[in-house]
C-alpha cells in the first residue's frame, strides 16, 4: 500500500484563489487593500527566508505588506515600540513578530511581544487573549499552521469527528492549538512529548497522527496503525549526504536537490511510512504552503473584523 499524498500546494494555492473576491471587496469598500506588518528582528537565515515568502504571498495577493527590519542589537523597548506604531496605524490589520527573536533579548522576550500585539490584529494568534478564544473554541484569529492542517484534512476528505488524533509535540505554536481545533472539532485528542513513555505504542492507536517534533524522520512505521492519516509538521535540514542517502533512499529523486544546493529538508516523519499509512503530507509541500495561506487568511478576517462585517468563527 502507498498512501494518498495531500498536496499543501495546491490547496494554499484554492485556498489564496479563493480569498481574492473578498480582498478585492474590502479594497473597494475601505478604500485602502488589507494590510499586513511584519517584524523581523537580527539575521537568523531562515527567518529572512520566511519573512520573505510571507512578504512575497501578501503582496502578490493584493494586501499591503510593509516590513520593518530591526537589527540583532534592538533593545525590547524599541521592538514593543514598533509593536505599538503597528497597533495604532490604520494602514495595518494583521501584525506578525517573526519567532524566534534574538537569544540576547533574553528568554522572555518573545511573549512580551506577543503579549503587546493588539489582539484584533494577532494574526498569528500567539497572544493571550487569542490563546483564551481558542480555548473556549470562540477564535477568529487562530494560529497558522493547525488552521491549515484542519484546512487541509476537511477538504480532503478526512473525517475529524469521532476520530482518535495524537499530536507528538505541545509547543504554544503547533501541538497545543492543534490539539485544542482537533477537540473542537469532536476527536478524542492525546498529546505527547519529550517526556512521554511508549510513544510509538500511543501513537500507533491513532486515527490521525500530527508530528511537530523538529527530529528528522523520527516517526517510524512501527508508530502507525495502518491506513491512519499522518501529517508531517517537520521542516529539518539534512546537510550530510549520508545521512539524506540513507533516509530517501539511494534512487530517491530528492537526492538530486540535495545536489544541487547542498541540503535537503526532510520531515519529522520517514519516509518508509508512506507504506502503511492511509494519507500522508509531502515535506515538502504539505503543512508549509497552508500556513501561509491562513496568515493571509487571517490577516483578510482581522481587516473585515475592524471594517465592521465580522468573520465566521473558526472559519477560513
Ligand atoms: P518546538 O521545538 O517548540 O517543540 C517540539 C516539541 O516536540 C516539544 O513539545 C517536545 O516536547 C517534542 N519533542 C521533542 N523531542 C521529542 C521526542 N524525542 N519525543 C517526543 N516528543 C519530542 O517545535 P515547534 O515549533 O512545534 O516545531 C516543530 C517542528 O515543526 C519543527 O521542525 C519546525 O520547524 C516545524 N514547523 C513547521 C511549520 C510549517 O509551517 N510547516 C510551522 C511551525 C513549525
Amino acid at each position: 500500500m502507498s498512501a494518498r499524498l495531500l498536496d499543501g500546494t495546491a490547496l494554499a494555492l484554492q485556498i489564496r484563489q479563493e480569498l481574492r473576491g473578498r480582498i478585492t471587496e474590502f479594497t473597494v469598500r475601505a478604500g485602502r487593500p488589507p494590510g499586513l506588518g511584519i517584524v523581523l528582528v537580527g539575521d537568523n537565515p531562515a527567518s529572512a527566508i520566511y519573512v520573505r515568502n510571507k512578504l512575497r504571498a501578501a503582496g502578490e495577493s493584493g494586501f499591503r505588506a510593509d516590513l520593518e527590519q530591526l537589527p540583532a542589537s534592538t533593545s525590547l523597548d524599541d521592538v514593543l515600540a514598533c509593536v505599538t506604531r503597528l497597533n495604532q496605524s490604520d494602514a495595518h490589520d494583521g501584525i506578525l513578530v517573526q519567532a524566534p527573536l534574538p537569544a540576547s533579548m533574553g528568554a522572555g522576550a518573545a511573549q512580551a511581544v506577543f503579549d503587546a500585539i493588539s489582539p484584533d490584529k494577532d494574526v498569528d494568534g500567539f497572544n493571550p487573549t487569542s490563546v483564551g478564544r481558542l480555548v473556549q473554541g470562540r477564535a477568529i484569529l487562530a494560529p497558522g499552521t493547525p488552521s491549515g492542517i484542519i484546512a487541509l484534512l476537511e477538504r480532503s476528505g478526512i473525517r475529524i469527528g469521532g476520530t482518535r488524533a495524537v499530536i507528538i509535540g505541545r509547543s504554544d505554536i503547533v501541538g497545543k492549538p492543534m490539539a485544542l481545533l482537533l477537540m473542537h472539532r469532536d476527536a478524542t485528542v492525546t498529546v505527547c512529548h519529550s517526556k512521554t513513555p511508549d510513544l510509538p505504542v500511543i501513537s500507533a492507536t491513532a486515527d490521525i497522527l500530527i508530528a511537530a517534533i523538529g527530529r528528522v524522520a523520527f516517526v517510524r512505521r512501527s508508530f502507525i496503525k495502518p491506513g491512519a492519516t499522518v501529517v508531517d509538521v517537520g521542516i529539518n535540514r539534512v546537510s550530510d549526504p549520508a545521512q539524506a542517502r540513507e533516509i530517501l533512499g539511494a534512487e530517491s529523486p530528492r537526492l538530486a536537490d540535495f545536489e544541487r544546493r547542498g541540503s535537503v529538508v526532510i520531515g519529522d516523519v520517514h519516509p518508509e511510512v508512506a507504506e502503511v499509512a492511509g494519507a500522508l503530507t509531502p515535506v515538502p509541500g504539505g503543512v508549509g504552503p497552508l500556513t501561509i495561506a491562513m496568515l493571509l487568511s487571517n490577516t483578510l478576517k482581522a481587516a473585515e473584523t475592524r471594517l465592521g462585517r465580522g468573520s465566521k468563527v473558526l472559519g477560513f
